[in-house]
């Protein structure tokens, strides 16, 4: 009986030290690329300044805190939505362009403007392509594109492909991560 013990936990030990010790083959590294999104990479990202990532303009959660009101705050760092018809931009036909309210980046104009009659402003593409950036939101137990503005990484709003012609594209956006410059601001700017 004492015998059979002492073997149960050497048994014991010896399935636990094969155990620990058994390569974690889950991520296989090809040999010159990368890898992203590992656990050691997510422990990386947290130690980013605040308000970090790749984005040009950059400033801290405090600073942004400082620049925004609460709900610029809410929408453009916090992936925040406002309500639909009683924002801001919904109505406005002025010609003009639409700029980031966290930076200033140029980002819609007029001119593709539409009325969706979803109650929040709609474009069917912004002034150019590299102004805005997709990221894939998997928030509400939906999956959404996501835009962010490229310049400052300011949420935005959601692009959806129920659009008009040319593009077909529907990009919904918050009025309220957007400031507005009139077509005749804009000359004397
Ligand atoms: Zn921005």
């Amino acid at each position: 009986m004492k015998y059979a013990a002492i073997f149960g936990i050497l048994f014991l030990t010896t399935v636990l030290v094969i155990a620990i010790n058994k390569p974690d083959d889950s991520i296989k590294k090809v040999p010159g690329v990368p890898i992203h999104a590992t656990a050691v990479n997510i422990a990386d990202n947290d130690t980013l300044p605040e308000g970090g990532g790749d984005f040009t303009f950059k400033r801290s959660d405090t600073e942004w805190k400082e620049i925004l009101t609460s709900k610029e705050y809410r929408i453009l760092r916090g992936g925040g939505t406002e309500l639909p018809y009683v924002n801001e931009y919904d109505n406005n036909k002025e010609k003009g362009i639409y700029v980031c309210a966290g930076c200033g980046q140029k980002l819609y104009s007029s001119e593709h403007k539409y009325d969706s009659g979803t109650g929040w402003p709609s474009y069917w593409r912004p002034i150019a392509d590299s102004l805005v950036e997709e990221r894939i939101d998997k928030s509400f137990f939906m999956t959404r594109i996501e835009i962010v503005c490229s310049n400052c990484g300011g949420h935005l709003g959601h692009v959806f492909d129920d659009g008009p012609q040319p593009t077909g594209l529907r990009y919904c956006m918050n009025s309220a991560a957007m400031d507005f410059i009139k077509a005749e601001d804009e000359r004397s700017n």
